[in-house]
């Protein structure tokens, strides 16, 4: 059984703790600034300059430190920097593809518009002369009543345009 000073002990009195925690001054975390040394554990090298160890161990987490590269290791990197100069990767390759592709998809889409206008064209041509035959008719029925002989030819022509063979001018005779 517990006595009444160890009961009040183990209350908590949230109100007196809120007017404790507000009345002391706020705590301010000062950030941790390393500043070295710090110690190669592959070579053993210490650098006391911030720039010299980020050179020897890398600023990235993935980063290896350059004592443990082996020569090899360091000429296939410079292989591999000189075909990405080059533009001479898979993926150069695969960029080139890519676009030679898409140019040629484009062309084929361009001249399948281009094949499929110039049809609509035709069939329209072919439909309106066929839809004007009659009213040329009719105004070459006048024209004839009227005796105006330019306007039977116009009327004429509309009904019988020239095909190409009969535009096509004549040779000439050769000399
Ligand atoms: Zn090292």
């Amino acid at each position: 059984m517990l006595t009444e000073s160890e009961v009040k002990a183990l209350t908590v009195d949230i109100p007196a703790d809120i007017q404790k925690l507000q009345s002391e001054p706020p705590v301010r975390v000062q950030p941790v600034v390393r500043c070295g040394p710090w110690k190669c554990f592959h070579c053993g090298a210490v650098f006391t300059d911030a720039k010299e160890a980020a050179t020897h161990f890398g600023t990235i987490r993935e980063a290896q430190a350059v004592c443990t590269h082996s020569p090899d290791e360091i000429r296939h990197m410079e292989w591999c920097l000189r075909r990405y100069r080059d533009e001479d990767t898979e993926l150069h390759r695969q960029i080139v593809h890519t676009q030679c592709e898409h140019t040629q998809a484009l062309m084929r889409a361009e001249e399948s518009g281009y094949a499929k206008g110039l049809r609509d064209g035709r069939a329209l041509a072919s439909n309106g002369a066929q839809r004007m035959k009659p009213v040329i008719e009719h105004y070459l029925k006048r024209a004839k009543f009227l005796r105006d002989q330019s306007e039977i030819e116009r009327c004429e022509a509309a009904l019988n345009p020239p095909n190409e063979k009969a535009q096509a001018r004549p040779e000439q005779p050769k000399a």
